[in-house]
């Protein structure tokens, strides 16, 4: 009993990526595996400390064995809080003492090369630079920057499932050494100012607290003293299903507030002015003048809206199948605007087919699904008896949620993983679960745009930054300048749009 309690949803994620995927043998793997966290007392640096808390958030959420191995006393020292770390995230975790098992791999933070008998990553960080190598200590460095710190755990942990999960990631290999520049994400690229302190934001919306506006809000917590005005827009709360990959939230998070999570960890920032917005972005609209605004929504229909709505500019952010990233726009000017990017192609499907297509209710779209998603009618116990018949999964376990509307039964007993763990993994899900390191990649970008762009007062000439952590780095990291929608469909390219937004801003 060392797997997290949320593990369904784990699966759910690691199903996507990886081929001829088995609950059971993946349950098996995992149990098996000890790994191991090494550090020495130059991990125990501000940019250290926090690679190693991040590392921490990322593998006690998958791993259900871990070994630290710190040398010396302040490292032991800073051993005893990440245990009790790793046990907030599962409490069934067994934290494995040293010696008593051999290890399966080693992640090690910090200048030591342990003399352990499996293979080990050493990650660090220079200030914007994330680094990682499989051949020798990287070193952490002493800034106040922890934007390289963060990305770095994300890539170690990335190559550490890589590495386990060989077989299974087509074209998957294991990075043999990195240095990324979260400055201005070049290949090859060693760019790395000082970062300004007292940063001021200039009053930005953070629209979304999932996984990747954990992400952004972990790296935000660690920028040195950020100043202006946040607002943290959410209306949900945390589910167990979260657990999987939101990397600030702890077993004894469930069932609170997004916002409030997030405001906890950022309330050393005594500078920082938050406002707390638990509800649905849309409503904020009407009520405060949206200029500035980071995205971490989850869907297409609500960048579209999002910059509908008008913001004087909008830094976004996504995981999807393929890649993450972050990307800049305005709606004046040459570039692609948000919509531009998420305009449909005609391939992707309504929420009602999706929907219908998981429930196995494909031939009741228009009478049931549609009508009951618009009403939010709740779910009868004959409604579900049916659903479970149609799935060929038991009834019992799918109970709870009678009661529901049809949209919570999806976002819970399909996105959530219930019946994925029912069938076996037998019966694939369709919706997007990304693994926690591709969020919090997504997350810590995102917080290192919102800081730059606060700094510098301009946008980067690239519109979209975006890489692939299931691939080697940094190969795959592109910027990339995006035009407008070729149909001209877009918004940005009518008239209306246009004036009513020079209007606002007073731009010609
Ligand atoms: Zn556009």
């Amino acid at each position: 009993m060392a797997l997290a309690t949320y593990f369904g949803r784990a699966a759910t994620a690691a199903s996507q990526v990886l081929q001829g995927f088995q609950t059971k043998n993946f349950e098996q793997l995992l149990n098996g595996l000890v790994i191991g966290i090494a550090f020495d007392e130059t991990a125990c640096s501000s940019e250290g400390r926090a690679s190693l808390d991040l590392l921490v958030r990322l593998v006690a959420r998958l791993y259900p064995n871990i070994c630290f191995l710190p040398e010396g006393d302040e490292a032991t020292k800073l051993a005893r809080s990440l245990s009790s770390l790793a046990r907030s995230i599962n409490g069934q975790i067994d934290i494995v003492r040293p010696r008593l098992a051999a290890l399966s791999q080693c992640l090690v933070v910090g200048s030591t090369a342990p003399d352990v008998d499996c293979s080990r990553m050493f990650l660090g960080s220079d200030g914007w630079l994330a680094k990682f190598s499989t051949v020798q200590p990287v070193g952490s460095g002493c800034s106040s920057n922890s934007f390289g710190a963060g990305a770095a755990s994300c890539i170690a942990a990335s190559n550490l499932f890589r590495l386990i999960f060989n077989e299974q990631i087509s074209g998957a290999t294991v990075d043999s050494a990195v240095s990324f520049s979260l400055f201005d994400y070049a290949p090859g690229s060693d760019a790395n100012p000082p970062l300004e302190t007292n940063t001021v934001l200039d009053t930005i919306f953070l629209l979304g607290l999932g996984a990747i506006g954990n992400g952004a809000v972990w790296a935000l917590a660690r920028v040195s003293g950020l100043q202006g005005q946040l607002g943290l827009v959410d209306d949900e709360e945390v589910d167990q299903g979260n657990l999987q990959r939101y990397v600030l939230a702890l077993e004894k998070d469930i069932g609170g507030s997004k916002v409030k999570l997030a405001r906890r960890h950022l309330t050393s920032q005594r500078g920082l002015s938050l406002q707390d917005h638990p509800y649905k972005w849309q409503s904020l609209a009407g009520s405060h003048s949206l200029q500035h605004v980071a995205i971490a929504l989850d869907t297409a229909a609500d960048r579209i809206a999002v910059q509908a709505a008008l913001p004087r500019w909008t830094i976004n952010s996504w995981t999807q199948r393929g890649d993450l990233g972050v990307s800049h726009h305005h709606l004046d000017g040459e570039l692609a605007c948000l919509a531009c990017l998420y305009l449909p192609t005609g391939s992707v499907p309504d929420e009602d087919q999706v929907i219908a297509q998981a429930l196995s209710l494909e031939d009741r779209k228009m009478d049931v699904v549609r009508p009951m998603l618009h009403s939010g009618a709740p779910v009868s116990v004959e409604l579900m008896r049916e659903i479970a018949s149609r799935l060929m999964v038991p009834l019992e376990p799918l109970l709870p949620f009678v009661g529901q509307p049809l949209r919570g039964l999806y976002q819970a007993a399909i996105c959530g993983g219930v019946v994925f763990e029912l069938t076996g993994g037998g019966k694939p899900v369709r919706v997007e679960v990304p693994m926690a390191f591709q969020s919090a990649m997504a997350g810590i970008m995102l917080a290192a745009e919102i800081v730059k762009r606060s700094a510098h007062r301009d946008a980067p000439s690239w519109t979209t930054a975006k890489l692939n952590l299931l691939r080697k780095m940094p190969s795959d990291v592109i910027t990339e300048r995006r035009a407008k929608d070729r149909q001209e469909r877009c918004i940005c390219q009518d008239a209306d749009y246009l004036d009513a937004y020079r209007a606002r801003y007073k731009s010609v």
